[in-house]
């Protein structure tokens, strides 16, 4: 039977299928859907970890203990992860283990761009990169036979149009999981260095009978046709490249660590023009220029950013065509050219807070008081964004406390005009750590924990704080105002996020505070409210325009602007707007 799939969905049902036992991932876009599709068979013990770190040592030691294990997360939770991912390169596999990074070239969702196939052969391990879905199945089978036969985890390596994009996926009966017998062997899973020396040895080993399996599997294949242009590529840029040259002669790699050598100079030597065509980094192309071939790739495409038909079309059709008009771009595909570069009308919208929000009234207040904002990652980052303008900076998941530690430190006067904001799933992710330093370096740091109960930027996961597990059974709560005491921190309140004055005051309090703070500011994110609360209304408006500095999208002016329009089907009744409207105006389902 086949279904249509995301390449995500994909990789849950290769877990599924072919015997995963333990999966573990931090929720990350593009990567979150693979472990909520886990979750969905519960012959999978699954779980959110609070960071990448910890989800790779949950499947390292699944691994160990003898389960097949995958391990989710996005391009930059490698770099968290990166600490045990290197050391298990070394000890290796008893269960077989992969890591599946989900890269986001063009930054859909993402605070930087990286091209996470630098990881394999950093950390020495082997690299597969599916094309479509069903590749994003098979290949989790593939990997596994890789990690158990060599003795090695496996990066399954995918970008936001395979992870998003569906196709047809034939589906398999699940074979029987299995957990390897448990035996003690220190001298593989301890790695001191006298162990990680001999280990060290091993993984040049392995990395050579890797090249040699690269070379023979099917997984790197050729298609010939035109012998006047070939192409080497991978990924999604297979699908690009198929449909922008449906004549050229292409290497597609699936196994891009360790690369087939011999395979690539063998098609090099079939073909007149060699291109290689892969997004982000010329990762392929310095590879394969140092067995000495020519080849085409970033001279002609951007080293940054998502490829396109259209894109390979114009810029490799243009030299094409300068360089071999026998095979130049045909008159069909000038057409597609033509059509797909007319402009693109839809209208822009920037990216907001929804109606409701909890974050809102508190940058608003922030604002108000004039703060420095050391920001994080999640939907508050849209702090930034007008009319709020409410952050100073924004580094990386949990960077806002410690980053606040840093600038006090720095400039002692930012001490009563400093705050740390970051969100209760942020704050279980890593920065419970930046809290053990602003109180063990004596820092007066306040930190705000916009608490909304879930993982909401990614859509809804649970944590530690919220008192469910992936497997939606209850489990203990983390209390965040225990926790911080716990952590030496003396001062901490709790507000109602709604209640602006309120939360004014207790900022401007701690803010002032010689000592840590740490203010939670509680209400549930929007979109998990049940039905509607009254609506607010306007009359009487007497359009001084204040309550749009809040940049809620359910309140804009009519035509004439005379008057604010609240827009019923999106407001929550959350309140705020009305405790900023001096004048009244704006009311509670019209009381
Ligand atoms: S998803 Fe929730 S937390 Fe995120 S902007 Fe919307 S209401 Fe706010
Ligand atoms: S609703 Fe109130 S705050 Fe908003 S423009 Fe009218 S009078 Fe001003």
């Amino acid at each position: 039977m086949k279904a249509l799939l995301t390449g995500n969905e994909a990789i849950a049902r290769g877990a599924y299928e072919y015997g995963i036992s333990v999966a573990a991932a931090y929720p990350g876009t593009p990567s979150t859907e693979i472990l909520e599709n886990i979750s969905k068979y519960p012959e999978i013990y699954s779980q959110w970890s609070p960071n990448e770190k910890v989800a790779m040592e949950v499947g390292v030691g699944a691994s160990i203990a003898g389960a097949r294990t995958l391990v989710a997360m996005k391009h930059v939770g490698v770099n968290v992860a990166a600490d045990p991912l290197f050391t298990a390169a070394y000890s290796g596999v008893r269960g077989g283990l992969i890591l599946v990074s989900a890269d986001d070239p063009g930054m859909h969702s993402s605070q930087n761009e990286q091209d996470n196939r630098h990881y394999a052969p950093f950390a020495k391990i082997p690299m597969l990169e599916p094309s479509d879905s069903q590749e994003a199945k098979d290949m989790v089978k593939l990997a596994l036979e890789i990690s158990e036969t060599f003795d090695t985890p496996v990066l399954l390596r995918i970008t936001t149009r395979i992870a998003h994009s569906q196709s047809l996926v034939e589906l398999g009966e699940p074979m029987e999981r299995e957990i390897k017998p448990y035996t003690k062997d220190a001298k593989k899973f301890v790695m001191i260095p006298a162990h990680a020396r001999t280990r060290r040895v091993f993984l040049e080993e392995r990395d050579a009978q890797l090249a040699t399996f690269s070379e023979q599997s099917a997984a790197n294949f050729v298609e010939m046709r035109q012998q006047s242009f070939g192409i080497i590529t991978s990924g999604v840029s297979y699908q690009y490249v198929k449909e922008a040259f449906p004549q050229a002669s292409v290497l597609r790699l699936g196994i891009t660590h360790p690369i087939p050598k011999q395979k690539i100079m063998d098609f090099a030597n079939e073909v007149d023009t060699l291109f290689v065509v892969e997004e982000l980094e010329p990762y392929l192309e310095n590879q394969i220029k140092a067995l000495g071939i020519k080849v085409v790739g970033k001279d002609l495409l951007p080293p940054y950013g998502e490829l396109s038909v259209s894109l390979l079309q114009k810029n490799l059709g243009a030299y094409l065509n300068v360089a071999n008009p026998s095979v130049a771009v045909t008159t069909e595909q000038s057409n597609i050219m033509q059509e797909v570069q007319q402009p693109f009308t839809a209208p822009v919208r920037p990216p907001v807070m929804c109606p409701g929000c909890p974050h809102r009234g508190v940058f608003y207040v922030i604002k108000q008081l004039k703060l420095v904002v050391s920001g994080d990652i999640g939907c508050y980052t849209l702090g930034t964004m007008p009319p709020l303008e409410a952050m100073d900076t924004c580094i990386c998941m949990g960077a806002s406390i410690s980053a606040a530690v840093g600038m006090e430190k720095a400039n002692p006067e930012l001490a009563g005009k400093l705050v740390a904001v970051i969100g209760d799933s942020t704050f279980m992710h890593s920065g419970v750590t930046g809290l053990m330093d602003v109180v063990y370096n004596k820092t007066a740091a306040t930190i705000i924990i916009l608490d909304n109960s879930i993982t909401a930027m990614t859509g809804h996961q649970y944590h530690p704080g919220t008192g469910k597990t992936l497997m939606n059974e209850d489990s203990p709560t983390v209390d965040f105002a225990a926790l911080a005491k716990s952590l030496g921190v003396r001062r901490v309140a709790e507000v109602d996020a709604f209640d602006l004055e309120t939360v004014k005051k207790v900022i401007q309090e701690e803010v002032a505070a010689p000592e840590p703070s740490v203010i939670i500011a509680r209400q549930p994110c929007a979109l998990m409210l049940k039905g509607q609360t009254e609506a607010v209304v306007c009359e009487d408006c007497k359009a001084c325009r204040v309550c749009l500095r809040i940049g809620c999208p359910a309140l804009s002016f009519d035509e004439e602007g005379k008057t604010v329009v609240v827009n019923k089907p999106l407001c929550t009744g959350c309140n705020v707007c009305i405790q900023i409207c001096k004048f009244g105006a704006l009311r509670k389902g019209g009381a």
